[in-house]
């Protein structure tokens, strides 16, 4: 196949970097509502990654939409465009050795499976953060559902937008269980991926 990057045959390689990091990189990429815990839970997964030595990214749409994609709108092209950058982004950081956790609502399969073809199948690992609706809205963290169902909000996730279920997702998490029960469950699926042969 032709190489398409041909100024990555002069750097450092990503194995050579994943050996200095003593990890192997992969990509998280949490699926849910807005609500579901998808920043809650992945907090906690960094942190506890961290503290055992290993080194990690977390993006998150909110950080995302204030810099890098500020010129964005929530209709379905910019969400598009949204994630396409950020999965571009998450690729170059997979090259430089690093584990990546990616908090995104990502709300259709379309969506989804281009950040999987960018990132590439063998490194996109999807998670499901599987909260029902009416708990996210009970929740209501950012008071976004109450400004949807009056109307003040158009196009938000679950209410007048779509959001399409991962059909086979890597891990499912569902959030009946603790926060606490979630982040070690997450871990312990990154574990199985991570760890330095
Ligand atoms: P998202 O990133 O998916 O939009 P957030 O993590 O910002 O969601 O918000 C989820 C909210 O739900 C937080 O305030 C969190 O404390 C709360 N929460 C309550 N129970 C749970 C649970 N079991 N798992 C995850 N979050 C929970």
């Amino acid at each position: 196949m032709e190489n398409i990057f041909p100024v990555y045959d002069q750097l450092i390689s990503r194995e050579e970097k994943e050996n200095f990091l003593n990890q192997k990189a992969s990509v998280f990429w949490l699926t849910g509502l807005s609500g579901s815990g998808k920043t809650t839970i992945a907090k906690q997964v960094e942190r506890i990654l961290f503290n055992k030595g290993f080194f990690v990214q977390l993006i998150d749409g909110d950080n995302v939409r204030s810099g890098l994609c500020s010129n964005l709108s929530f209709t379905i092209e910019d969400r598009k465009e949204n994630i396409r950058r950020i999965a571009e982004l998450t690729a170059l950081s997979l090259r430089q050795g690093i584990i990546c956790i990616n908090t995104f609502v990502s709300p259709t399969r379309d969506i989804r499976q281009m950040a999987h073809d960018i990132i590439g199948a063998e490194d996109f690992n999807e998670i499901y953060i599987n909260t029902p609706l009416e708990e996210c809205e009970k929740r209501d963290v950012k008071g976004l559902y109450q400004k949807a169902r009056a109307g003040e909000i158009k196009g938000f996730t679950g209410i007048d937008s779509p959001f399409e279920m991962p059909l086979d997702p890597a891990l499912t998490i569902s959030t009946s269980q603790s926060i606490q029960e979630s982040a070690i469950q997450l871990v312990d699926f990154v574990l199985t991926k991570v760890q330095p042969t």
